[in-house]
């Protein structure tokens, strides 16, 4: 045998005698027993999950981001004039910057530098566009998106408020979104008395307009430019008289300096006593200066409107531009009787009627200064 290493099919009951009789082979074979004991205790314990599991890491705690998007956002405008933005790259389309939310725009707002008209995307997100005058610039138009009821319930992005303004350069008006600011305003002499006078508004921020360092090739801004004195969006009807802006179906909110409501106020209660249940109006709140002058006009602290008809309960409508020198006499005393009321009641301080000439032909401009 010797050396001689055996078949294992052939090693018999002698030779496994023989091969365990050796002292080497013995602790080996304790060996292997110790370790399939050990194992089986293994697979007992983590059978009964008696091992605790590995220790694992517990998450790393993120504090919450700042609210910096709205998921609205992401369906108002994409990419376009009006679409939030963290800086100019965001505005990705020709002369495109973004107006950041430290002046005063909420999670930003992509624009565009205008003379008078702005361009439009086509697509389900996006709302038209419009041109209006900056309101922390002289001689500069900047473009917004128009309120779009069929994007937000509001019309606009949230933190933005749908606001009349008269198109740059141009007499034509729209509802376009503008920053809304959301601090509640303490209330003013002159909201107390509207709450005594128990008038429906509500006090947009716009006094707070954007003020903003200028971009390169821009002139300086100017923060006197259209500032409103406690600004009031007011609803009709007042005293049963309902406020309509020429050109829309139905009347909404009037954009006006407080003490301007007072005035409307008193000029309702008078219009109530002759009948009228609407006026058509051509322009309160217009940021633009006096025709022919570089001083701004009344419209532009929103202490002004243009009245340019009126609907009667029980008569026809009077129409200033057809009635005032007309040919029927009764619409025409009407007229000349009520700036004579107007007048003789004292509410506002500037009265200019078609007999001021050229420019007032179609209205009645009254202005508190
Ligand atoms: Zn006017």
């Amino acid at each position: 045998m010797g050396n001689i290493v055996p078949n294992p099919a052939r090693i018999g009951k002698a030779h496994l005698v023989v091969i365990l009789s050796q002292p080497m082979s013995r602790s080996l074979l304790m060996i292997l027993v110790l370790v399939l004991i050990a194992l089986g205790v293994l697979a007992w314990l983590l059978y009964e999950k008696r091992i605790p599991p590995p220790e694992v890491q517990p998450p790393v705690e993120i504090p919450p981001a700042e609210p910096v998007e709205h998921p609205a956002d992401r369906n108002f405008n994409p990419g376009w004039i009006g679409s939030a933005c963290s800086h100019d790259g965001d505005c990705s389309y020709p002369r495109g910057f973004c107006l950041m939310p430290e002046e005063g725009f909420p999670r930003g707002h992509c624009s565009a530098r205008c003379e008078k008209f702005c361009p439009d995307r086509r697509g389900d997100f996006y709302s038209a566009t419009f041109c209006i005058d900056d309101p922390a610039y002289a001689d500069s138009g900047i473009c917004v998106a128009r309120c779009n009821l069929h994007l937000t319930p509001s019309g606009c992005r949230p933190g933005y408020i749908c606001t009349s303004l008269q198109r740059r350069k141009e007499s034509m008006v729209q509802l376009v979104c503008l920053p809304k600011m959301g601090t509640p305003k303490p209330p003013t002499q002159c909201t107390r008395q509207l709450d005594r006078l128990g008038l429906a508004y509500t006090r947009p921020d716009l006094a707070d307009a954007p003020t903003r360092a200028a971009r390169p090739g821009e002139p300086p801004p100017r923060q006197d430019i259209c500032q409103i004195d406690t600004p009031v969006l007011l609803n009709s009807p007042i005293h049963s008289v309902d406020y309509r802006q020429k050109g829309r179906r139905h009347a909404d909110h009037l954009l006006l300096a407080c003490r301007m409501v007072l005035g409307i106020e008193r000029l309702s209660a008078l219009l109530s006593e002759i009948g009228v249940v609407e006026v058509e109006y051509n322009g309160a709140y217009v940021c633009r200066g006096v025709a022919g002058t570089r001083s701004l006009s009344g419209h532009g602290h929103a202490l002004a409107i243009d009245i340019t008809g009126f609907e009667r309960a029980r008569e026809a409508p009077v129409s200033v531009q057809t009635d005032w020198s007309g040919a029927n006499p009764k619409r025409r005393e009407f007229l000349h009787d009520l700036a004579a009321r107007i007048r003789k009641a004292k509410i506002f301080d500037v009265i200019l009627t078609p007999q001021s000439g050229g420019l007032h032909l179609d209205h009645l401009h009254l202005e508190i200064k």
